[in-house]
């Protein structure tokens, strides 16, 4: 589903310029769980940005579901991401003066889709913040925060879930209900799972392992997950 070749990032500081991802190939099959790991600074969050049409690469190309991202313009992008990815950011980025129901519905909205009310309803009561949809986001704790961008990234039926730290900033038993439920979320509806993080305990459960060192693959482990 996802086909990443040659891929480099540069970055410019003044006249300095900042290789932060070098020559980095892979794919990652439909329905699959993966996840990138790697030291602090060595190109994951960048990585993961690029792979869902956030930003774009300085050569080499991302194509997603065969559509190459790098040769859309900004606008079609952003319609492939709406169409085909699902996205939850390490701190969230909930709109503050929206409610946890309005938040989630967002991205329905932009596509014009009527009805989404009632889905935003039954993925909010999923991730079991159903008697919380009208809280705002400075209302709920970090968890529960955590648990609408999961809903919000999920309104779309994305085709390929990314997720920066998605048990970063949670306690041990917030982050496992996060975990189960992006688990069981790639288990019923086979959305491809890829996410940033420094939990190895969270990547062993996954069923590939990147390590990005230096913005350099190192490893690429595969293995069977029970
Ligand atoms: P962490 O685990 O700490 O989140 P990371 O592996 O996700 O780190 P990235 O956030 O991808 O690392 O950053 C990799 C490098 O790229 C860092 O040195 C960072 O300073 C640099 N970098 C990231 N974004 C930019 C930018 N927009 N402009 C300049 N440099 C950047």
């Amino acid at each position: 589903i996802l086909s990443v070749e040659n891929l480099t990032k540069t970055f410019k500081s003044g006249n300095r310029e900042l290789t932060v991802l070098d020559n980095v190939s892979f794919d990652i099959e439909e329905g699959s769980t993966a996840t990138i790991v790697g030291p602090s600074g060595s190109g994951k969050t960048t990585l993961l940005g690029l792979c869902a049409g956030l930003d774009v690469a300085t050569s080499g190309t991302v194509s997603l579901n065969g559509i190459k991202l790098n040769a859309l313009d900004e606008d079609d992008r952003a319609f492939t991401r709406n169409q085909y990815i699902g996205f939850v950011f390490q701190n969230f980025q909930l709109l503050p003066t929206l409610t946890a129901l309005e938040n989630v519905t967002v991205p329905l909205e932009l596509r014009g889709e009527k009805g989404y009310r009632e889905k935003a309803i039954d993925l909010l009561t999923r991730v079991g913040l159903g008697d919380r949809t009208d809280h705002y986001p400075s209302q709920l704790s970090g968890g529960e925060q955590q648990r609408v961008a999961i809903a919000r990234a999920f309104i779309t039926d994305p085709k390929i879930l990314f997720a920066d730290e998605p048990t970063g900033n949670l306690d041990e038993e917030t982050a496992a209900q996060v975990e189960a439920l992006l688990f069981d979320l790639n288990k019923q509806q086979g959305t491809t799972l890829v996410m940033v993080t420094h939990n190895l305990e969270l990547a062993s459960k996954t069923e590939r392992i990147l390590k990005i060192k230096g913005g350099k693959l190192v490893d690429d482990q595969k293995s069977v997950v029970a």
